[in-house]
């Protein structure tokens, strides 16, 4: 029986998978290489090197997913917090679910975990020696199931040997990994390497100090705004169940739908954007900045770079831009996992055969599961959330996986789907999209929310679960792991979400005073002038 459960990392998907740990009464062990809880969002300064094996942000990431749709089911983020949160907010989140559910306890930092093995009884127990290293120490230990929540933005991919003579640059090149802030920049002229939301984030940041700043891509992209209708949050606006089951029923009108509406705001023909692909074949680029720089001028449009001089760099239209100073390679990144044995999991080129995302095909006991190994189309936090829920109740044998072969088929049948959807990149290897995913994964669980059975129970509550944002707190309605504040928490989000914006209240009763007034002011001028006419 499962009881003593590893947890490899400690951020987002980590803290969130011991809390899953302890609501199914199991006892998690979490171990982080760092001295610190958030993974990703622990902000490292210019002058500390990166640690090796972790993505590293820089100084100015505002999250792209809003706080309604990223927060966990049942805590739900302050109501004064921003929409968009500064990552040392979302980092201050973490610490408050950490300190709220006392997870710290469980998380011994500073420890590396070096190799993982089979137990020699692993065939009748299923269980895994782990050896940890800290401070120079090595320990062993014996676990009876393993959860790996370490992160896929782990190695920086710098793919040199696809730009011809960088080798011979004279100015300085480096992946965007290494960029904290824009503080060394000044008067430069900077090429960016790439279209994700790293590379938009930095030409927007750069362009505000930089002589100039080029970006460039090779296949474009459609580009998305935070603030989005009425100026909420884009996730808001478009991740319902309703639109889920339009996009899945209709997809190539929603396709077209979303491509006039984002190039009504900005033509991407025009502003040098436009990829070759549909809106949804390809994972989000999101700025809201960018146009207004592409506008001003300050950020200029390329196609993908063909070779490097000692000073110039020749793009593959043709063009040629001189003296650049500084090269950004936001090209994004490779994951693996160097302490598990290949043959337990084996990742190629950033695709890893889990079933449903998450357990290997090949054990012969389910107790090892690998959480956040998805990229949404949406916020992570709650995807590896629902996932460490199902994965507790499994080891627990609460809830059963399928024989091999079925596994096999299910990931085949996600591969072909997402090759089919997506534009060929390593980057397109782990996609899911939000709404269709954590339905599959709650339906593991059996916490899907019956919507028909709602509608005659609570219409208004039915109503938000379908057509209102499919916020986290959806999987807490009903089945294992129930909230009692769910319903309360669905019916309050629009509160939250508008709180931090709406900051100068207007005396609505003076504006309609005002109104009032001038309406009667009216009465009598009509009153007196049907008087004149008269008389
Ligand atoms: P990314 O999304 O993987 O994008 C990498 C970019 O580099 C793509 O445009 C890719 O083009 C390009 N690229 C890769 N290899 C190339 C090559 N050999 N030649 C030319 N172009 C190449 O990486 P990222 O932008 O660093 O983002 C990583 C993750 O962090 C994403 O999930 C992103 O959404 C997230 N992020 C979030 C925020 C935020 O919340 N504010 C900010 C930054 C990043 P192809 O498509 O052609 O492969």
């Amino acid at each position: 029986m499962v009881k003593r459960v590893a947890v490899f990392g400690a951020g987002c998907s980590g803290l969130t998978a011991i809390k899953c740990c302890l609501d199914e009464g199991l006892e998690p062990m979490c171990f982080d290489k760092s001295g610190d809880i958030g993974g990703l969002f622990i902000y490292q300064h210019f002058s500390e090197v990166p640690e090796d094996d972790r993505a590293s942000i820089y100084n100015s990431v505002i999250i792209n997913t809003s706080k309604e749709m990223m927060c966990y089911s049942d805590y739900p983020i302050p109501d004064d917090y921003p929409n968009y949160m500064h990552n040392s907010k979302v980092l201050q989140y973490f610490r408050q679910y950490a300190e709220h559910f006392q997870l710290l306890k469980y998380i011994r930092f500073k420890t590396a975990v070096c190799s993982i093995q089979k137990h020699p009884d692993f065939l009748t127990t299923g269980q895994w020696d782990v050896v940890t290293e800290s401070e120079g120490k090595q320990e062993k230990h014996v676990f009876d199931a393993i959860l790996v929540c370490t992160g896929h933005h782990t190695h920086p991919k710098l793919p040199l040997d696809s730009f011809p003579g960088i080798e011979n640059f004279k100015g300085q090149y480096f992946h965007s990994r290494d960029y904290k802030n824009p503080d060394t920049f000044k008067n430069k002229k900077i090429i960016v390497i790439g279209i994700g939301n790293t590379a938009v984030d930095l030409v927007v940041e750069l362009s505000a100090v930089a002589k100039q700043v080029f970006l460039s891509t090779r296949k474009g992209a459609w580009l998305v705004n935070r603030v989005c209708d009425n100026g909420f949050p884009l996730d808001i606006v478009f991740f319902s169940r309703f639109n889920a089951i339009l996009q899945c029923t209709f997809p190539s009108m929603i396709n077209s739908y979303m491509e006039n509406k984002f190039n009504s705001r900005v033509d991407h023909d025009n502003f040098g954007l436009k990829p070759e692909h549909r809106f949804f074949s390809q994972h989000p680029t999101i700025s809201d900045d960018l146009p207004n720089r592409i506008i001003a001028g300050k950020v200029v449009m390329k196609t993908n770079v063909k070779r490097f001089t000692e000073t110039d760099v020749f793009f593959e239209d043709g063009t040629v831009e001189k003296d650049i100073d500084v090269v950004i390679f936001a090209t994004g990144y490779n994951f693996s996992f160097p302490f598990i044995d290949e043959s337990v999991i084996k990742v190629e080129h950033n695709e890893i055969p889990l079933y449903k995302m998450v357990f290997p095909l090949h054990l012969e006991k389910p107790t090892m599961a690998f959480i956040g190994y998805i990229q949404p189309v949406g916020a992570i936090m709650p995807v590896s959330e629902i996932q460490a829920r199902w994965v507790t109740r499994v080891f627990k044998g609460l809830t059963k996986l399928p024989s091999m072969e079925k596994m096999k088929e299910e990931v085949n049948k996600r591969k072909e789907d997402m090759q089919k959807r997506y534009v060929k990149s390593e980057r397109h290897t782990i996609q899911v999209d939000y709404v269709p995913y954590m339905d599959e994964i709650a339906a593991e669980i059996g916490c899907i929310p019956n919507i028909k059975q709602l509608f005659l129970s609570d219409p208004k509550l039915a109503w938000q679960v379908l057509f209102g944002p499919c916020t986290p707190y959806q999987y807490r309605l009903c089945g294992p792991g129930q909230w009692r504040d769910a319903r309360k928490a669905i019916l309050t989000q629009k509160d939250r979400i508008i709180k931090p914006t709406k900051t100068r209240n207007v005396d609505n009763e003076m504006t309609h005073g005002s109104f009032n007034m001038l309406f009667k002011l009216l009465g009598i001028f009509m009153i007196f002038a049907a008087m004149y006419v008269l008389v």
